[in-house]
């Protein structure tokens, strides 16, 4: 123990480096030993061999022993919660995000990127849905349910608390997701301008997948008069921006019905019930066979296939078999924008892998322009972890 009280994480010889540089995680094997009882979500401090203090986080069990909040000690409290909500939403303001009419909809902390390992907090036009990753993260919810309403004042009418599907084991299954403060709250949010019903209790993830916001801006900039297949559409993004930048005809086609239900929804929405799309239930490999050359532009967005390491090289295989699919079905002069969000299949591997697709395709393809997440969802320099999202926009001859 320490004078904090807190437990006492001592590295090997040498593990502090990485630390020293600021990467935020601390793995089992770099621990020395520990002062004190510590257990799961418990608070701890980490020191070198030499005694020099570190930084101060999140314990729990597993390959990642740490995740650091703070490299500096911090008494632990309201305060603290309050600059680090803050800091987080003076750099969406410097965005443009905070007071913007046509865009209400962003991630306001993402993890590592803002310095709070292990939360995830999505603001939906006054409701800020706050997921944990950490059992130590998600102790203190409560606590940052008080920051948000402080840093939002009266614009906030609700934090909802959407832990139990991101946090593992017997924890989780004690935890119900609910309401930290208000209720409700309006579910309906604007995009660049498109609007988008939302459904945090029910949805995927928080609800929507904010992350796409900028490559949507330029599906919209590239649609005009095109026949465009929105592929794992799930509540239609893709979709309503093709249809706003003045697209032919639209299709969409995911797998889940609710998705399906949650386009069709949107589209209404932004135009109406006669609008010229299209929604399909069916799993995209099997709807992308014997479409060749039908569409003027394909966006292939599917979920993670590889959420851990071992899945690397099926993920892989997948992303080569449904981009040689994609590539196959467009016109000569057609457009592809596709993606992977698997946070282990980094660019080289997902670039390959589109490559190899184009091969078998037997088609030439130029890249256009390289995709990434948008700046509310910041990759810490010395976390490059952070960076899951990664896209391609090409042009088939
Ligand atoms: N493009 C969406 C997000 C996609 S999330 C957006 O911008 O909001 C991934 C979606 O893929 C989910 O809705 C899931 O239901 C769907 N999905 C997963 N596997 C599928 C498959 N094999 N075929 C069709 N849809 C699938």
């Amino acid at each position: 123990m320490n004078n904090t009280g807190l437990p006492k994480v001592i590295l090997g010889s040498g593990k502090d480096q990485s630390l020293r540089r600021f990467h935020p995680w601390v793995f089992s094997g770099a621990i020395r030993k520990i002062n004190g009882e510590a257990q799961e979500g418990d608070l701890v401090e980490v020191y070198s061999d030499r005694n020099e203090y570190l930084g101060t986080g999140h314990y729990q069990d597993g390959s990642i022993a740490v995740r650091i909040i703070s490299f500096s000690r911090f008494e632990p409290g309201a305060a603290f919660w309050r600059s680090k909500i803050k800091n987080a939403y003076d750099y969406r303001a410097s965005l443009g995000l905070t007071a913007n009419p046509q865009t209400n909809v962003y991630r306001l902390v993402y993890a590592e990127g803002d310095g709070l390992p292990g939360l995830i907090v999505d603001y939906y036009n006054s409701t800020a849905v706050v997921q944990a990753h950490s059992l130590g993260m998600h102790r203190h919810r409560q606590e940052i349910a008080e920051a948000l309403k402080e840093v939002y004042g009266e614009q906030l009418k609700a934090v909802y608390d959407k832990s139990k599907e991101s946090l593992a084991g017997r924890y989780a299954e004690g935890l119900s997701n609910g309401y930290l403060y208000g209720s409700g709250g309006n579910s309906q949010v604007s995009e660049n301008g498109n609007l988008f019903s939302i459904d945090w209790e029910e949805g995927q993830k928080t609800g929507f997948f904010i992350d796409q916001r900028e490559n949507r801006k330029l599906v919209s900039s590239f649609a005009a008069g095109r026949k465009v297949l929105d592929c794992f559409c799930y509540a239609g993004g893709f979709s309503v921006y093709a249809m706003k930048g003045g697209a032919a005809e639209v299709h969409s086609v995911d797998s889940s019905n609710t998705a399906i239900k949650l386009t069709d929804r949107n589209i209404a929405l932004n135009f109406g019930e006669d609008a010229n799309q299209t929604s399909h239930p069916a799993d995209v490999f099997d709807y992308l066979k014997g479409k060749d050359g039908e569409y003027d532009m394909i966006i292939v967005d599917p979920p993670a296939f590889a959420k851990r390491r071992d899945a690397r090289h099926h993920a892989v295989m997948g992303y080569k078999r449904l981009n040689a699919l994609a590539i196959k079905s467009v016109k000569a002069g057609g457009i592809i924008f596709t993606f992977s969000c698997s946070q282990v299949v980094d660019r080289n591997l997902f670039n390959g892998a589109v490559t190899a697709a184009a091969i078998e395709a037997g088609r030439n393809v130029r890249i256009m322009q390289y995709l990434s997440q948008p700046p509310d969802h910041p990759v810490s320099i010395f976390h490059p972890e952070g960076e899951y999202l990664k896209g391609l926009m090409l042009y088939v001859d």
